[in-house]
């Protein structure tokens, strides 16, 4: 056993999401990522005297969106807090946030672990907030660069309890997350963007110890693939300081990706005492359970009940499902898709083989694709019927429909000459010329070679020019053998 399996590690994860509104979380400055640094920037954002803040409505239907898709329990009376600290690019001197009644209480997610245990992550709270400018120190080689376009985008901070046991079931909770506000269409989940941004508490405990350990808040991880690394270094690091007879300082620490280390950045001890009171300039907003249904009645399928419908109704596997489920779009066009076929396995094969082949080669999204769900399940029902065979479908007709998508399957199965022969009279005709071929194998199949059965139907298959149906060759050979 080594020292390290004597600990067990507490992790809980911060994560805010930047909220994909036009405009502002107090202001109606235009909320945009890429714009000239600097445009996006009125005197409301800006704090100056006189000026007064409203809470953008779209913001709010975001966060009471996220709150029931996380079985939250959404808060009836909102207020805003101010927190005050002062930094260059937060020109106010304050954020308006949520303090101690943050909007969303009480939620979980759950998640499916690479070994396919299932877990649940419970949410402390998620609470409406904006963000600070963005200030740039690596610009200029003398002077930090500031852009306060950014100052005022809504967030949603969204904290979980110390729920999770190593950089593995923090992994997968992110992109559970991400998937989740994307099928909301409530933020893009872009990490490199740094509209969805994760901050890491870290603390490590002997096994059988009654109290959490000491915590370090790791930050500035850029992926997600990073707060794992990240997570996975500090356990490590927390456990030798220990077994050197050292002790946990709460701390801050950043994230070293080139290294996949950690290093202080300040300790606890000199933290900001943020002086949080009721933001004076805002009235609390009420949030009926009449406005949360209606809320409810706009929202999307999720996943999770997407995944569930897939696999109990539709029969499809775990894998499968998690496929055709991890982008909305292919969900939805596999959703559609099946309301015109029943053979949803077939289905999920075209979503999940040539569809994705094709997305992938030509860098396109599903939403790009140009043939219709109602097409694919044509093509499926050719098949089903036995008009062209599984290789003849993929291989010459998906291509060929690929260059005329508006062309029906049939029309492009009969063009290209692919149609099955079923003419079970002509077929018999080729098995019995395929026979006639080999008279000392057929002796050789009696004697107990059952493997040229592949021989003879392959060569009625070459005669047919592909057209022949196999699985009714393979029959009429078989029995034309054993006669
Ligand atoms: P703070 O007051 O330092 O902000 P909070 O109690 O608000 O701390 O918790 C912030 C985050 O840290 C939450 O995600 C919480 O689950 C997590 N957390 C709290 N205590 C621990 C601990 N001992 N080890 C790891 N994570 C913790
Ligand atoms: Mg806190």
């Amino acid at each position: 056993m080594s020292v390290y399996d004597k600990y067990k590690a507490v992790i809980g994860l911060e994560c805010h999401i930047q909220l994909l509104t036009k405009t502002k979380m107090y202001s109606n400055d235009v909320s945009e990522y890429g714009s000239m640094p600097n445009t996006n920037v009125s005197v409301i954002t800006l704090g100056h005297p006189g000026t007064l803040p409203k809470v953008n409505k779209r913001a709010l239907e975001f966060a009471v969106k996220l709150g029931i898709a996380t079985n939250s329990t959404i808060r009836e009376e909102n207020q805003f807090a101010r927190k005050n600290y002062f930094y260059a690019d937060l020109p106010k001197g304050y954020q308006i946030t949520q303090d101690k009644t943050p909007i969303c209480n009480g939620g979980f997610v759950d998640i499916t672990l690479k070994d396919g245990t299932q877990k649940r992550i419970n949410l402390t709270r998620i609470h409406m907030e904006e963000d600070a400018g963005k200030s740039m120190h690596d610009i200029d080689p003398f002077e930090s660069l500031i852009d306060l376009n950014r100052a005022g985008t809504p967030l949603l901070e969204i904290v979980t309890e110390p729920d999770f046991t190593g950089g593995e079931d923090a992994y997968v909770y992110l992109n559970e997350i991400r998937k989740l506000v994307r099928y909301l269409d409530i933020c893009d989940g872009n990490m490199e963007e740094g509209s969805l941004r994760c901050d890491a508490n870290i603390s490590v405990m002997l096994k059988d110890a009654k109290e959490y350990g000491k915590k370090v808040e790791v930050k500035n991880m850029n992926s997600f693939r990073n707060v794992q690394r990240a997570i996975d270094f500090e356990i490590k690091r927390q456990i030798d300081l220990i077994e050197a007879g050292e002790t946990i300082a709460g701390e801050t620490r950043s994230f070293d990706a080139v290294n996949g280390s950690t290093f202080s950045l300040r300790s606890k001890e000199n933290a900001n005492d943020y002086r949080y009171f009721p933001e004076p300039d805002l009235q609390p907003i009420i949030v009926t359970q009449e406005y949360i249904n209606d809320v409810k009645a706009q929202m999307p399928e999720l996943p999770n009940a997407l995944f569930n419908k897939f696999t109990k109704e539709f029969g499809l596997s775990d894998y499968d499902a998690n496929n055709l489920t991890d982008l909305k779009g292919i969900a939805l066009y596999f959703n559609e898709l099946v309301s015109y076929t029943k053979h949803y396995k077939a289905a999920a094969n075209w979503m999940m083989g040539s569809i994705k082949s094709y997305l992938n080669e030509h860098a396109i999204t599903i939403e790009q694709y140009p043939i219709k769900p109602e097409t694919i399940a044509q093509l499926i029902a050719l098949i089903d019927e036995g008009k062209i065979s599984n290789a003849a479908a993929t291989q010459k007709l998906f291509p060929e429909l690929m260059l005329h998508p508006t062309e029906t399957p049939l029309n492009i199965a009969q063009r290209l000459d692919i149609i099955q022969s079923n003419d079970a009279g002509a077929l018999q005709e080729l098995v019995n010329q395929a026979l006639a071929k080999y008279p000392e194998k057929i002796t050789e199949y009696k004697n107990g070679k059952t493997s040229l059965l592949g021989l003879f139907v392959g060569e009625v298959m070459k005669m047919g020019k592909g057209k022949a149906d196999p699985k009714m060759a393979n029959q009429l050979v078989k029995e034309a053998l054993e006669k």
